[in-house]
């Protein structure tokens, strides 16, 4: 977009000048004529829509009204009251508490109530002026009010070229209003900038693709986006501007794929082999058909040769483990070396017993590496690593250590992907000798919604196993509060007096690791309180033991030794206790969707009906009291995946943070457009499969625009 006047220095533009140019780019990165066409009203005043005071009910949802300000009250702190600031003195603000601000529109009064920003409210809200409030009435002691609305200055048609009923509301800034940049400035100056360079702008799209794609021209829509029409063509501009953004970032996403795809050598293994054979005929029970269908997938690319990049995701006892295992024994079968990565020992431990039972008979030598591996077993296993005789080597991050040699490695599998970096990950590729990049499998249990894993992962192929083993029974889902406590008591006694077991979990976050600790003890302390020895016996596991310390308490627990496990939040990853059939969850409100959804995985795994009991206080946020009804409300993690990127957005999805979006969206959103995705995507792709690289004429535009900083993206999950 750097054409003719679209790049002109944004202080040439009339009304900004050199001071506020600089204001511009600090607070809202503009410095460009074209950059202020970019910035979108991230809301708009439909002008038609404004409700006569007389009529807004409290319980009404985000209203916008019109009225001039009438009288402004200040009122201290404490006893302070009502503070009138005396002619010429300067008020305090520091002491103001709350400010009422009582406006009229000829139908009726109401309040507007501000707690926050007064100083900058009390000098715009002066008597007399007339200005929008939107925002959500409420009442207070029976009088209808309002808390905080945003304030606007009603805009006055006549001062643009523009007589549309719809106006945009710009991101702002208290800086830029004390620089004169208001609400009015801003449509004031995106107007002009439209006038000055909307002639240059270009389109980014061919030709072909805006017919085919029913789009609108980019013309059409950076006018729309900032002064509609009406609603329809408001539509369309965003529809447009939208599919751009996201197809740009699915292009840039799949490209990589596609050149990867072409130059990549992988280890071809043609066979399937004896040991597969051998413990696919002896499994104690059937795959399922989603089980079934994914090692076709995984066997297809094994065989291919190129090199495998597949994420394999599975809700929580959908049994990874065993496809893992079987994907293992290809490798094994084709005479290579498999590794199978686990983020924590607990789990290493873990994954290391069950594959030793299904590698019976198989002939294949498998071995543990962890960091509390013995000095002398440590030695053992290098060397057989490094010669070849042990084929499956379980491990942790001790697998990556730099004397760790592998003969021939031609397969990694990584479990829990999010908590391995990408250094890590790439450390592990270079570990082996035969030169040719070893096939990579990452699982994870962690759900994430079909469409930020088609961008999280754009250049991995996804494999999901849709399907619980059969015979699972639903875990059942009740919240309860302190009160209930006797009778949880009572239950769980219950359960145990049935030979079953329970998990008591407590939440840890890092910042305030003292009190969670302590809580942890009270919480140690009332149990062994309510559930004396004997009979009773609890095994206690955090963060702060040792590995031996752990992996004692654990084996007690999973051998049906200890009743009751209580615990940090380090079971979350994938511990296997069938006989485990209720999980309580302490301080529910403290954890996200997604970790709840983990932790209630870990029961339900054997046959008997399995309970998972959320604990929280009586005072809930909003938010915390929709996550623990949606916790009763479904079993389903991909569901909860979904509400869960809706109510904090994809940035905030466990499991993702580190990782990110590669390419920072403007307008798009992945957790409301998913339907414009799935679109762009499909058009990605049949664009890159009949022109990889972009060299076709037609498709001149797309590669220019691929070309700029904002679409080459960050290398974090390009995993070879
Ligand atoms: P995940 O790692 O996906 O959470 P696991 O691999 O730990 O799940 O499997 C959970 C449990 O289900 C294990 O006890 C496993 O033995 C069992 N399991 C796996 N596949 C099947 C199947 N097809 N039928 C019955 N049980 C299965
Ligand atoms: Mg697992």
């Amino acid at each position: 977009m750097d054409y003719g006047k679209s790049g002109m220095d944004i202080q040439f533009l009339p009304g900004v000048g050199p001071k506020r140019a600089m204001l511009l780019d600090k607070e809202l990165g503009i410095r460009t004529v074209g950059d202020l066409l970019h910035l979108y009203p991230f809301r708009y005043i439909d002008r038609t829509g404004i409700t006569p005071i007389r009529e807004v009910r409290s319980d009404a949802a985000y209203i916008q009204i019109q009225a001039e300000v009438r009288r402004v009250t200040l009122h201290g702190a404490g006893k302070a009251g009502i503070i009138d600031p005396e002619e010429g003195k300067e008020i305090k603000y520091n002491l103001i508490r709350r400010m009422s601000v009582w406006v009229s529109d000829g139908t009726g009064e109401m309040e507007m109530v501000f707690f926050k920003g007064i100083k900058w409210m009390h000098s715009r809200l002066k008597p007399g002026t007339t200005f929008l409030f939107f925002g959500k009435p409420s009442a207070f002691n029976g009088q209808l009010n309002m808390v905080h609305p945003e304030v606007d200055l009603p805009s006055n048609p006549e001062e643009t070229t523009w007589s549309g009923a719809i106006t945009g509301v710009y991101p702002s800034t208290e800086k830029l209003h004390n620089a004169g940049i208001t609400g009015r400035l801003m449509v004031k100056l995106v107007d002009k900038a439209l006038q000055t360079a909307l002639v240059d702008i270009r389109e980014t799209l061919p030709e072909y693709l805006v017919k085919e794609q029913g789009l609108v021209p980019l013309q059409f829509a950076l006018r729309n986006i900032h002064f509609p029409k009406d609603t329809a063509a408001l539509q369309k501009a965003q529809y447009r501007l939208k599919f751009e953004e996201l197809l740009f970032l699915q292009l840039a996403l799949l490209k990589q794929k596609y050149i990867r795809s072409r130059n990549e050598n992988g280890i071809r293994m043609p066979r399937v082999g004896e040991q597969f054979n051998h413990c696919y005929d002896n499994l104690p029970f059937d795959l399922t058909n989603a089980q079934k269908r994914v090692i076709r997938e995984i066997r297809d690319d094994m065989r291919s040769g190129r090199q495998m990049n597949r994420l394999l995701q599975g809700d929580v006892g959908s049994g990874k483990t065993m496809v893992a295992v079987l994907t293992a024994l290809i490798a094994t079968g084709n005479g290579y070396q498999a590794c199978i990565m686990a983020p924590t020992e607990v789990l290493a431990q873990q994954h290391y017993k069950n594959i030793q039972k299904l590698l019976e008979g198989t002939g294949v030598r498998s071995a543990i590496l962890t960091g509390s591996s013995k000095a002398a077993e440590r030695r053992e296993v290098h060397q057989g690593l490094e010669d070849g005789s042990i084929g499956i080597i379980v491990g942790t991050h001790a697998l990556i250590e730099d004397n760790v040699v592998f003969r021939n490695l031609g397969l990694a599998i990584i479990d829990e992907q999010h908590r391995f970096g990408v250094e890590q990950r790439a450390k592990l590729w270079r570990k082996t000798s035969c030169g040719v990049p070893p096939h990579v499998l990452v699982m994870t249990a962690t759900p994430i919604p079909r469409t930020l894993a088609m961008t999280l992962y754009g250049d991995l192929d996804v494999s999901v196993i849709d399907e619980l083993p059969p015979g699972r029974k639903p875990v059942q889902t009740i919240h309860a509060t302190e009160g209930k406590r006797p009778a949880l008591n009572n239950f769980m006694r219950e359960q145990i007096a049935l030979g079953r077991q329970v998990f008591v979990v407590y939440p840890l976050i890092y910042e305030s690791e003292k009190m969670d600790y302590k809580n942890l003890e009270k919480g140690i302390e009332s149990i062994v309180k309510a559930f004396p020895f004997p009979p009773y016996k609890t095994a206690v596991v955090h963060g702060k033991q040792t590995n031996d310390e752990k992996k004692f308490n654990m084996d007690a627990f999973a051998a049906g030794r200890a009743n009751i496990l209580v615990a940090t939040s380090v079971i979350e990853v994938g511990v296997d206790v069938p006989n485990a059939s209720v999980m309580v969850i302490e301080s529910a409100e403290r954890f996200g969707l997604s970790q709840l959804h983990q932790l209630r995985g870990r029961v339900g795994r054997g046959s008997e009906k399995s309970y998972c009991v959320l604990m929280t206080g009586t005072k809930m946020s909003k938010e915390s009291k929709h996550r623990i009804e949606l916790m009763c409300a479904t079993e389903n993690g991909f569901e909860l995946a979904e509400e869960d990127m809706k109510m904090r957005g994809p940035g905030d999805l466990e499991g993702t943070q580190q990782s990110g979006l590669p390419i920072s969206l403007n307008i798009a959103s992945l957790a409301k457009d998913g339907l414009i995705l799935n679109k762009a995507r499909e058009c990605a792709d049949a664009i890159l499969s009949a022109d990889p690289s972009l060299s076709d004429r037609k498709n001149s535009q797309l590669a220019t625009e691929l070309k700029k900083d904002k679409y080459i993206i960050k290398d974090y999950s390009k995993i070879s």
